[in-house]
């Protein structure tokens, strides 16, 4: 008839042959199927790819996948606004408010920061070349962070901190710390986890 005729030039995705022992996938369908897809390496943002650079190898792509997701799902464009930050850099920070002049932004000494690990990042949206300050902006993208591996911290008892974001490997600050001091470092300085 014309209408078996009509669907038999249709391309279909996917058929089971009439003996039902052999399976064609169209290639595109298959993309789809097992998810092969490459990842994309960067972010629509240069000073949030530098910044991921320095973050600790193994959650480079995390980062960069949650960077990305967020725009994809949300349309919300976010930029690193922190990433690494060495010991004597949290140590000077420390003093900020304390010792030297300035608001306090931080709460531990150097080491007991994952951000100084390049295990943290903290985020915050871009909108129309302006930050936006509005909390309200974390909160809904929190959840891809948390879906890409992250702990939020927004979600910590005391002192949440909303734009924050870190990928712990189940180690304490000071565990970390220990395995600094104790020279547990790849060539480039990152701690080598087991
Ligand atoms: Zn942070």
């Amino acid at each position: 008839t014309e209408q078996s005729d009509a669907n038999a030039n249709t391309p279909k995705l996917s058929n089971l042959s009439t003996d039902g022992k052999a399976w064609f996938i169209h290639p595109v369908a298959m993309v789809d199927y097992f998810n092969v897809t490459e990842k994309k390496t960067e972010t629509w943002d240069s000073v949030t790819n530098s910044r991921i650079t320095l973050l600790h190898p193994r959650i480079r792509q995390n980062a960069v996948d949650f960077i990305n997701d967020v725009e994809e799902q949300f349309g919300i464009q976010l930029r690193v606004t922190t990433g690494l930050r060495t010991i004597d850099e949290q140590n000077r920070l420390y003093e900020q408010g304390r010792t030297i002049s300035g608001n306090i932004v931080t709460w531990v000494r150097g080491g007991y920061s994952y951000h100084n690990y390049g295990l943290a990042i903290d985020v915050i949206e871009i909108k129309d070349k302006k930050v936006n300050w509005e909390e309200n902006v974390l909160i809904r993208i929190s959840s891809v962070g948390i879906r890409n591996g992250f702990s939020w911290g927004g979600n910590w008892k005391k002192q949440k901190d909303y734009p924050h974001f870190e990928i712990t490997f189940g180690y304490k600050a000071s565990e970390l710390l220990e395995k600094y001091n104790k020279g547990e470092l790849d060539n480039e300085g990152y701690i080598i986890f087991d």
